[in-house]
Parts: structure tokens; C-alpha cells; sequence
């Protein structure tokens, strides 16, 4: 039956096909990985019966969502209300009726931002859901859309606005379109995804190229991430694994990143 296949181990959704296609180029690459039992594909029916979605309200209009039993790389989601519609940032794999009517009720989707092709996900089907919503991604990534998909909107430059105070900044590093999501809101909050990534303290986070093979960036690469966020004014910071940095962001990123120039350059 055709279907749009869904990467077991990133768990990234692909364009229609009657069988799974033979490879997935996003585990394919370095920054990702085909697990030992090699590539194996799924679909959206088959996640359906065995996982669901669980919302939490972590900080006034900011919801997180992940999946239960976790799936692919396991991120979370995030729906942010603001007073002018609210943003899906960062996607899942896993749609069901249950989820779209929790979204509904918490406001509905204007659009998607997606921070990097690990969390492609099934960003189509959560735009289809709330009947076309745009998906805002970063032109640099265009290669790794491996479902096409009309309603899906590259921008390119360094920022873009969207609405109700948030706005989209392109960090690149882990992807040459690495893209986070600033909210004006308070004193400020950014959706890091995972760059940069909050360690397992809570009190730092790190950078890498590659998580899974441990691959880290050049002093000059960090100095790029950072400098793209020296313009943001965050005191929260949410992140893609519930490791969240509730106060004093900004200065722990700053102070990250000096801690991981002196691990690599001695
Ligand atoms: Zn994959
Ligand atoms: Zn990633």
C-alpha cells in the first residue's frame, strides 16, 4: 500500500512510495546514524496503536509535548500561545485525533517552525491537521525535506519575524540552516531545540556537530552559534529533552561557551 514511510530511528517521514524506500539520508549522514540492526521503517498507522502524546504546561502558554513510549530521537514539541495565534515549534512524529483535538482546545496551530531536519518528523501532518499552516524552515536545508510539501516556507537571511513576539533566528552549526525560536515575552525566552543543548546538570549546556557520534564544532563554529544569539535578551531557555534552564540563560550559555573553548583548545 503506498504510504509515507517513517524512519524508525529518526523517526522523520518520508514522500509517498509503495514499499520503504531503501535507505533514509538523514540516518545516512554523520550527524544521525542507522542503528545496528540496520535501517528500518515504520508508519504513522503503526505508531498509532502502541504510543500517544502527553502535554504539560511548563510555564504559562508554553506546552511541551512528547511521545509515550518514546520514539526516533525522542524530542519534544512545544506549543507557544501568544495573543496573536500560537506556534507549533519543533515537531513529532506521532499525529492521532487525540493529540490535534488537545491542540484545538488549547488554541489551534498558525504556523510550524521546525529547528533542523532531525525533527522534520511528520511537520506535514501536523500542518495538514490545522488545514495547511505554513512551516517556517531555513532555505539551508531545503536538501533534507525528503517529503515535498506546498505549505512549507524557506526564508533566508539571518531572522525572520513571525507573530505575537516570536521570531526565527538562523544559529546554523549543527545544520548550515539551524534555526531557533526567540519569544519577545517576559524577559525574553528562546526554544533552543537542541543547540545549543542543556546538559544533564541543568546548569550548562554544550554544542556539538554530532550527538550521536560524538563529533564536537572548531572554536570558530561555537563563536558563530553564539554570536547569532548575542542579540537575543533570554532569561529561559527550553530545550529538546525536558532539560530546561529556568532563569539566567543567557549568562549560563556565555559561560558554557568559554568552558567548552578552554576542553578544545588546551
Ligand atoms: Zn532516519
Ligand atoms: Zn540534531
Amino acid at each position: 500500500m503506498a504510504e509515507h514511510w517513517v524512519c524508525a530511528t529518526c523517526g522523520v517521514q518520508h514522500g509517498v512510495s509503495a514499499s520503504p524506500p531503501a535507505r533514509c539520508a538523514i540516518c545516512e549522514d554523520e550527524r544521525q546514524y542507522v542503528g545496528l540492526a540496520g535501517q528500518a521503517w515504520t508508519s504513522a498507522a503503526a505508531l498509532r496503536e502502541k504510543h500517544r502524546n502527553v502535554f504539560h504546561e511548563v510555564a504559562p502558554g508554553v506546552w511541551s509535548i512528547h511521545t509515550e513510549p518514546a520514539f526516533g530521537i525522542g524530542q519534544r514539541a512545544y506549543l507557544i500561545q501568544t495573543g496573536e495565534g500560537n506556534l507549533l515549534w519543533d515537531s513529532l512524529t506521532l499525529t492521532d485525533g487525540e493529540s490535534l483535538q488537545r491542540v484545538r482546545e488549547l488554541g489551534g496551530v498558525r504556523a510550524i517552525a521546525v529547528s533542523h531536519p532531525h525533527y522534520y518528523s511528520a511537520m506535514v501532518d501536523w500542518s495538514d491537521g490545522f488545514g495547511g499552516v505554513p512551516i517556517y524552515l531555513h532555505e539551508d536545508d531545503r536538501e533534507w525535506a525528503v517529503r515535498v510539501y506546498s505549505a512549507i516556507h524557506w526564508w533566508s537571511g539571518e531572522e525572520r519575524e513571525l507573530f505575537g513576539g516570536l521570531g526565527l533566528v538562523r544559529s546554523g552549526g549543527h545544520f548550515a540552516g539551524y534555526q531557533v525560536a526567540h519569544w519577545a515575552a517576559g524577559d525574553g525566552v528562546l526554544f533552543a531545540g537542541d543547540q545549543p543543548q542543556v546538559c544533564m546538570d541543568g546548569r550548562w549546556v554544550t554544542f556539538m556537530y554530532s550527538y550521536p557520534n560524538w563529533i564536537p564544532f572548531s572554536a570558530a563554529q561555537v563563536r558563530r552559534i553564539t554570536g547569532s544569539l548575542a542579540g537575543l535578551r533570554f532569561e529561559r531557555m527550553y530545550g529538546a529533552f525536558g532539560r530546561n534552564l529556568l532563569s539566567d540563560a543567557k549568562a549560563i550559555v556565555a559561560r558554557s561557551e568559554e568552558r567548552y573553548l578552554r576542553a578544545i583548545e588546551g
